[in-house]
């Protein structure tokens, strides 16, 4: 009976009285939310939980891509001057109706600037943002929200300077933190033959990235799950809705149903024990559904 009656108490400090999962997304660019929009949705929507999103820039270097959006917003946005002086207030508006559609509450901007596509993350982080504001503007939305998890793009040799300098920086100032650290994500999204990822151990330069003691251990969310009315819906719908809300960058919508699972990789920052929590809070999320 004892055993009966722990098991049950068990359960329901899991399952019921559970407090609902608090996320904190950080990104450099309005529309890198699109990565993990699927699971932002099941968070906000599934699970009750709570998902706020801080971007560092606002975008303006997209304004090569702003053609379709000229006639939208009646500006001649791909001139640079132009481009750079309009986007920042168009994309912000943009970022939050796109965050409307997967329930993101705050939407917290640093105003950083977006100078240019690089690879090179050094120059962003010694010469372009305010690193130190933004890690004092970062440590106080952590301690102040307390969030059990926190995302940001996996800063992969590949991608965008600006991508692996947000990262650096969200996992500099989770190291900060004396207690009460978030668990730390890098997100990727890939298709189902996808495996070039799988090979990402960490920027050579900044071990603050390292997943070597956790080379496999990504954990999921498939975009493809169908559910309703005969299983012809599913969650890349929600991410196309999101995505459809960024017209003032054209390439965004030819990702469109493209990339089938939103990855999360687990930093060796954090520490082996909490992996456990992960893996619970992803199996939760798997098995959560929109039927009340
Ligand atoms: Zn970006």
């Amino acid at each position: 009976m004892k055993r009966i009656v722990i098991i049950l108490c068990l359960w329901l400090l899991q399952n019921v009285w559970a407090q609902p999962p608090k996320v904190l997304v950080v990104n450099a660019h309005p529309d890198d939310e699109s990565g993990c929009a699927a699971t932002i949705y099941k968070i906000t929507h599934e699970l009750g939980g709570v998902v706020d999103l801080v971007v560092i820039t606002n975008g303006e270097a997209g304004y090569k891509y702003s053609l379709l959006a000229e006639n939208i917003y009646k500006q001649p946005l791909t001139r640079e001057a132009i481009g750079r002086k309009y986007l920042p207030r168009i994309r912000k508006k943009e970022l939050r109706a796109g965050c409307n559609w997967v329930g993101i509450r705050d939407i917290i901007h640093f105003n950083q600037l977006d100078t240019h596509y690089t690879l090179d993350a050094d120059t962003v982080l010694t010469a372009v943002w305010d690193v130190e504001n933004i890690r004092k503007k970062l440590i106080k939305r952590i301690q102040k929200e307390q969030y059990d998890y926190l995302f940001c793009l996996l800063p992969t040799e590949e991608t965008h300077g600006h991508h692996k300098a947000a990262t650096i920086l969200a996992l500099e100032t989770v190291q900060m933190l004396p207690q009460n650290r978030p668990i730390v994500l890098g997100v990727s999204v890939s298709g189902k033959e996808d495996t070039l990822i799988k090979t990402f151990k960490g920027l050579e330069k900044y071990t603050i990235t390292s997943l070597r003691k956790n080379p496999t251990s990504s954990f999921q969310v498939d975009r493809t799950t169908s559910f309703g009315y005969k299983n012809r819906l599913n969650y890349q719908i929600v991410v196309n809705w999101l995505i459809a809300e960024h017209k003032s960058q054209g390439t965004m919508q030819t990702y469109m149903n493209q990339g089938d699972f939103e990855n999360f990789w687990y930093f060796d920052l954090n520490t082996p024990e909490r992996k456990k929590k992960t893996a619970d809070f992803f199996d939760k999320l798997s098995r959560a559904t929109l039927v009340k």
